[in-house]
């Protein structure tokens, strides 16, 4: 079993169109009352509220506002459980405080479960029937489909797309499709839009190859001209609610110019990943590579110290590059394919760290890039020498292909249930125990912002 996402374009019709939008601005006013709602608590009586709270009280939040009974509640709960997220990112260093929003920035709505919606597809094309909205027209293409878990409508670019999560049974592709299978390749990912490569062919002692793949010129291009016409924009007069002025036109042309950019962006980068990760999963048996743990790097800096700001800058590259989707991409290409993906344990091994010859440990700064010996002089590129490192790792610890295969196989497949966690599913939420004594307070009392 493992879990896809797949995004469909949306078609509704006119009235169907006006539905969507009518629920988009609803969840927005929960969004916003949930945040009025901690904000006050904390302020007036020190109280912080969880998510558990907001989650109880939404029974008789219905009730004082009507209108929210022909919606979902679960997807009412995965919009109080994303207002708990934005919380939790703040806390974390790793957001700002979460804001109250307009009905142009919110996005859309999430259905955590299967009930409030329904999809009639076999993977392509179909139609969405929502329940109290209506039936829309979806056209997009699945890899792979099963068996629909969760689904979110989004609202981006004056576009709608539907983004839904499937269970797939047998993700296994025709070995026919395979090049070679028992040779090594080891990945080492810069904090650059490039990674290095380096691996070892079948039969041979020697590594056969190094590689660098850096991101796509055209890439850059696309994130210079957002740059360029953003800083446009913000010439234009933008609106303002407290002076009470309106948006210009220009202004608003802008705004659709520059987000049809940012979706170009992230339209080039995600087919980057799929070229070089589907690349690198046909032609190599097994990938060794550093288990990044992109949470640890972006935790935020202890308190009071110096490097607050460089890490807040280095936090956003980590996460701008995607680095975490793209292992996550290539580890499930490569087990389509038959091969394996191994994480090594950075601490104990610390590839950037230790010589390839000697295994003499010393640390380097990010910004040395030469890796140089004291002890042995072996002297080699910085990425290199941690691919090569690597390497000598897995064919320490994993020689013997019929072993290693199981071992590593068992080491994988605790990061597929890992990603499995992320599909935003509410099972977990309904396990703890509900608490009832919280009365309703704060959000009876915050009308949502009127339509
Ligand atoms: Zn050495």
């Amino acid at each position: 079993m493992a879990t896809r996402r797949v995004t469909f374009r949306l078609y509704p019709t006119s009235l169907v169109n006006q539905k969507l939008h009518y629920h988009r601005k609803l969840h927005k006013d929960l969004w916003n009352a949930a945040v009025y709602n901690r904000k006050t608590q904390y302020q007036k009586l020190g109280h912080s509220v969880n998510y558990y709270e907001q989650q109880n009280s939404l029974p008789e939040f219905k009730q004082t506002w009507v209108e929210y009974q022909d919606v979902n509640s679960q997807a009412l709960q995965a919009t109080l459980k994303r207002v708990d997220l934005a919380f939790q990112r703040f806390f974390n260093g790793l957001g700002k405080y979460p804001k109250f929003k307009s009905a142009r920035k919110y996005k859309g709505w999430t259905y955590p479960a299967i009930s409030g919606w329904k999809a009639h597809t076999t993977g392509k094309h179909g139609y969405l029937e929502l329940s109290k909205i209506g039936q829309i027209q979806m056209r997009g293409e699945a890899r792979l489909w099963g068996q629909p878990t969760t689904c979110t409508i989004m609202f981006k670019n004056r576009k709608w797309y539907a983004s839904i999560t499937v269970e797939v049974d047998n993700v296994l592709l025709k070995k026919s499709r395979r090049t070679k299978v028992s040779n090594v390749i080891a990945i080492d990912m810069g904090c650059l839009d490039a990674l290095t490569t380096a691996w070892i062919d079948e039969e041979e002692t020697e590594i056969t190859g190094y590689a660098q793949v850096i991101a796509p010129k055209f890439l850059r291009k696309t994130e210079a001209k957002i740059k360029k016409l953003s800083k446009e924009k913000r010439r234009k007069r933008a609106p303002s609610f407290k002076k009470k002025i309106k948006a210009s036109k220009r202004w608003k042309k802008a705004v659709l110019r520059v987000g049809k950019l940012q979706t170009k962006a992230a339209n080039q980068r995600q087919d980057w990943i799929h070229q070089v990760t589907k690349r690198i999963s046909f032609r190599h048996g097994t990938v060794v590579t550093e288990a990044l743990n992109v949470k640890n790097m972006t935790k935020k800096a202890k308190k009071g110290s110096k490097r607050k700001r460089q890490k807040t800058g280095l936090n956003k590259s980590i996460l701008d590059v995607g680095i975490g989707k793209f292992l996550q991409t290539l580890e499930y290409k490569l087990k389509e394919a038959g091969g394996v993906y191994v994480e090594l344990p950075t601490k104990s091994v610390k590839p950037s760290q230790t010589c390839p010859k000697c295994g003499t440990q010393k640390k380097k700064e990010l910004s040395e890039r030469v890796h140089q010996c004291d002890d042995c002089g072996y002297i080699q590129h910085r990425d290199k020498a941690a691919c090569e490192v690597m390497l000598s790792w897995a064919f320490n610890n994993l020689s013997g292909c019929g072993t290693h295969l199981v071992s590593a196989d068992g080491h994988s497949s605790t990061s597929s249930t890992h990603v499995r966690k992320d599909t935003g599913s509410m099972k977990q939420l309904s396990q703890m125990k509900r608490q009832k004594h919280y009365s309703m307070g704060e959000v009876a009392e915050t009308p949502p912002s009127t339509r």
